[in-house]
């Protein structure tokens, strides 16, 4: 049985697919107007982590990704400039190119963390048919009213509002003004009412707009998601034509805990108002990535990014070692300290895979296990099916590698089951392969031996740099030096 933490009821829940052995899951995607940071980052490794685990337990996922490439704007009351449309301008490229840049980028991250690729990747701008398809069909159940500036959904009209933040209509209004974040405009008729189209201004013409009913514009922010969700999930949509009665419920919708009291929360009202069903059954949150005392964003201009990890000479699945060592519901603080740690962590667990492969050669005959590999597999699949504890998960983990080192015996086995453990975890460890080394390297290795017997460490050294240029490695044991790939 796996155990999610439920956002919509506040409590763990045993988690139960619609049809069996069969997931849909859909993850909210970045804005694509720059490029994203370690923190937007953590929550991508997040949702991996859930979709590894499903894989692991038998499940076949259809994991659903969106590109907000347009409607996202600089503030969350429906007011500011559009964040692709603004980075255009700043840079002097389309908002289209700028969209392509950043999406590309995203992607080439998420290939460095080895989070999987989502099976379906949409773009907001290639499905704005259907977000008017929407927005028609809450206009006639009388959910929405126009004013100067676009289309907006009236969030006083559905009665249970608000209930993924576990506040009510009116104390949800009321936290909201009373946070500085959202100003009320004065056509607004509830603070928390939102934009479900907006107008082209009237004086300038934007990059991105369409036609639609109601005037030339651009769809809300929060529609997007609900319209893919029904279309590749929901299967809500023949085409381009919306049949909200097909709408089917969806298993798994994760994002930011900053999503939930609006993104979501929106997300939510206008797909119940139209289907009267509920929309998505388990409500998966990741916590935010703290730098000292502050939470990382863009405009706090302390963003760092896989980039950076990178130019200070670490490896990125060392960022997603330390994200897996902390509990996604809990706040993560990052420092250069952390980091050197986890880097040294993951490279002794390259290490102890390399072991494995150099014992498997070396260990031909098989002796009985002293330890229970089983009570170990066990506990890792206990952790990661207690709402994906993955610090337990890599406690296990490191006692696999803590006995191993003990006994030194059934390498082929450990090794597996390592892997299987990498199945979830995603430190790339399949990819470690035992390279023999070279003649060339191996008389060197000879020389440098001799050398050091001869007590000339100087040029001892001299040799170890040239085998290390050649990417490997030497590690002096009692019972010689060893001959590794450098990782
Ligand atoms: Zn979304």
């Amino acid at each position: 049985m796996i155990y999610f933490y439920n956002t919509l009821t506040k409590r763990k829940q045993v988690f139960k697919s619609i049809k069996d052995k069969q997931v849909g899951l859909y993850t909210c995607g970045p804005t694509v107007y720059s490029t994203a940071h370690i923190g937007n980052l953590r929550t991508y490794i997040f949702g991996d982590i859930l979709k590894r685990v499903l894989l692991y337990q038998g499940y076949k996922v259809k994991h659903v990704m969106n590109i907000t490439d347009v409607g996202h704007l600089t503030s969350d009351a429906d007011t500011g400039e559009d964040k692709v449309e603004k980075a255009a301008k700043k840079s002097k490229k389309s908002a289209f190119e700028i969209a392509e840049f950043y999406t590309k980028s995203f992607f080439t991250d998420c290939k460095k963390l080895n989070i999987l690729a989502p099976d379906i990747i949409a773009k907001a701008t290639d499905h704005i048919k259907e977000d008017i398809e929407l927005i028609k069909s809450l206009e006639k159940n009388n959910f929405t009213y126009q004013t100067s500036d676009g289309i907006y959904f009236d969030t006083s009209k559905l009665k249970d509002y608000g209930k993924l933040t576990g506040m009510n209509f009116k104390k949800l209004n009321k936290t909201l003004k009373a946070g500085a974040r959202i100003e009320l405009s004065p056509e607004k008729k509830n603070i928390t009412d939102f934009s479900l189209w907006k107008f082209s201004p009237k004086n300038s013409k934007r990059q991105m707009e369409w036609e639609s009913p109601w005037g030339r514009g651009f769809p809300g922010w929060h529609i997007e998601c609900s319209v893919i969700n029904l279309k590749y999930l929901g299967k809500a949509f023949k085409g381009k034509r919306f049949l909200p009665k097909k709408a089917q419920t969806i298993d798994i919708h994760t994002g930011g805990t900053d999503l939930i009291p609006i993104h979501h929360t929106n997300e939510i009202a206008q797909v119940e108002a139209i289907t009267n069903k509920r929309f998505v059954n388990f409500w998966l949150h990741g916590e935010f990535l703290i730098l000292k005392d502050a939470r990382m964003g863009k405009s706090e201009s302390n963003a760092i990014l896989i980039k950076n990890i990178e130019e200070s000479g670490f490896s990125p699945l060392s960022f997603r070692y330390l994200v897996l060592n902390s509990h996604y519901r809990t706040s993560l603080e990052f420092s250069q300290k952390a980091l050197e740690n986890a880097q040294e962590s993951l490279n002794n667990i390259h290490n102890f895979i390399l072991d494995c492969l150099i014992d498997n050669k070396k260990i031909q005959k098989k002796k009985t296990s002293t330890f229970s590999l089983n009570e170990i597999k066990k506990e890792f699949e206990k952790s990661i099916n207690d709402d994906l504890n993955t610090p337990r998960a890599l406690a296990a983990f490191w006692k696999l590698i803590k006995d191993y080192y003990q006994i030194r015996n059934n390498p082929k086995k450990v090794y597996e089951i390592a892997l299987s453990f990498d199945k979830v975890l995603g430190l790339g460890l399949d990819k470690i392969k035992l390279v023999i080394p070279p003649k060339k390297i191996k008389e060197l290795a000879k020389k440098r031996e001799q050398l050091r017997k001869m007590r000339k460490w100087a040029e001892a050294d001299k040799i170890r740099k040239i085998i290390e240029k050649s990417g490997f490695l030497l590690e002096d044991t009692k019972k010689g030096t060893i001959i590794k790939p450098k990782l």
